[in-house]
């Protein structure tokens, strides 16, 4: 299952920049990822200060 970004995201916007295959965008108030693109690497997990990436 893709990973979700939670609403606990503050826009930094460093998960975007560690995906590999950029499924990660600016949303409406919070990141968001392309489900269809994520292959569950984990990278944008490790990388955000808040842990709002979950899987
Ligand atoms: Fe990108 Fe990996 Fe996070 Fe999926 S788990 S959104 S592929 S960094
Ligand atoms: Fe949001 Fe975390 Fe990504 Fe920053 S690293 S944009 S807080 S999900």
């Amino acid at each position: 299952m893709a990973y979700q970004i939670s609403d606990d995201c503050i826009s930094c916007g460093a998960c975007a920049a560690e995906c590999p295959v950029s499924a990660i965008s600016e949303g409406d108030g919070k990141f968001v990822i392309d489900a269809d693109a994520c292959i569950e690497c984990g990278a944008c997990a490790g990388t955000c200060p808040v842990g709002a990436p979950q899987n």
